[in-house]
């Protein structure tokens, strides 16, 4: 009795319209296509001269979007029609900051999908500035900042939430309730600055609403910043029409290159080696699955409360690996 107790208990619980758990280990898949060839790949695809901006394409930040359910998901995941308007709204914030930026002074665009909701889907390819490079779908390695290298001159994020536990719009952090390095406090473009910076590539522009750039540009420095909307809850903010966003974001990205090609923006880093300590999401905690899975990626040690995690490593693309693959099993169904 007790043996098939703990056999049934072990086998996967799946209700009628579930789908079962995908239980296929990280490193099987991103064994091919893995981050360091994936940063080949793009190197191979871009240009060595001139400026080139990497912008980092998120959602919850955009020019009057406040609702996660229905407004950053398609339909067939539960959300709603406008989640195809916002759609537009993403590839045009995109559009303004890219001519924002050659009016600056930046020759080269690529353009990374950083919004899971529609797994990385979310672009409108045919809206796009034509001079852009998309990097579109899932699994990619480390999800926002795939293929990042030093031909980068600059990094951008658009539509930006801000941290977890923050009292932003749809705040969160990846799959993490808290995410350091070194003790300090990094959200999801903070991540992305750590990574970059570790290559020399600074960070030069976020957009969001007023919690994300007040905090980003506490963790960042200086950096340009778009205030869409003043949040006043995690669904709920003043919002500004998007023509308005659309000329601010054009307007600073063309500051940003500007600034960044007169040597005044420089690359966030930290001393090496680098202590990692994540938390993760309490509902991901909770799930054992999820909780031992991810104890087994880079050498990750449990720290403190349940589902904490600590490492230390001399690579920050090697921290954003891990991220990566922590992404891959909490995306699981
Ligand atoms: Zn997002």
């Amino acid at each position: 009795m007790r043996g098939l107790l703990s056999a049934a208990l072990l086998l996967p619980v799946v209700l009628p319209g579930q789908v079962a758990r995908d239980t296929t280990p990280p490193d099987r898949v991103f064994g091919v296509t893995e981050w360091q060839l994936a940063r080949q790949k793009l190197e191979a695809e871009m240009t060595p001269d001139g400026f080139t901006v990497y912008i980092i394409a998120d959602m919850e930040g955009l020019a009057g979007a406040v609702r996660n359910a229905t407004e950053m998901r398609p339909e067939y995941r539960g959300g709603e029609p406008a989640h195809e308007r916002f759609r537009e709204e993403l590839t045009d914030e995109v559009n303004a900051v890219i001519a924002g930026a050659r009016a600056g002074g930046a020759t080269q665009f690529v353009v990374n999908d950083g919004h899971g909701g529609t797994l990385f889907r979310n672009v409108l390819p045919d809206r796009l500035d034509p001079e852009a490079l998309l990097i579109r779908g899932y699994p990619k390695p480390i999800v926002m900042s795939t293929g990042l290298n030093p031909m980068v001159d600059g990094l951008m994020i658009v539509g930006a939430h801000a941290n977890a536990g923050s009292p932003g719009i749809i705040a969160h952090n990846f799959a993490f309730d808290s995410f350091t390095v070194n003790g300090v406090a990094l959200n999801e473009a903070g991540i992305a600055a750590f990574i970059g910076g570790e290559m020399g590539v600074p960070f030069l522009l976020a957009s969001g609403d007023d919690v994300l750039t007040a905090e980003t540009a506490a963790m960042l420095g200086p950096i340009e910043t778009v205030t869409v909307k003043t949040a006043f809850s995690g669904s709920a903010a003043a919002v500004l029409p998007p023509a308005r966003v659309h000329r601010m974001l054009h307007d600073a990205a063309e500051r940003a290159v500007r600034r960044a090609r007169a040597g005044e923006l420089k690359p966030l880093t930290f001393a090496a080696p680098y202590r990692v300590r994540l938390c993760l999401r309490r509902g991901y905690a909770r799930d054992e699955w999820v909780r031992t899975t991810v104890g087994t990626f880079g050498g990750m040690t449990p720290d403190g409360a349940e589902g904490c995690f600590a490492m230390t490593t001399s690579s920050a693309e090697a921290v954003g690996n891990v991220l990566n693959e922590i992404e891959w099993t909490v995306l699981k169904p």
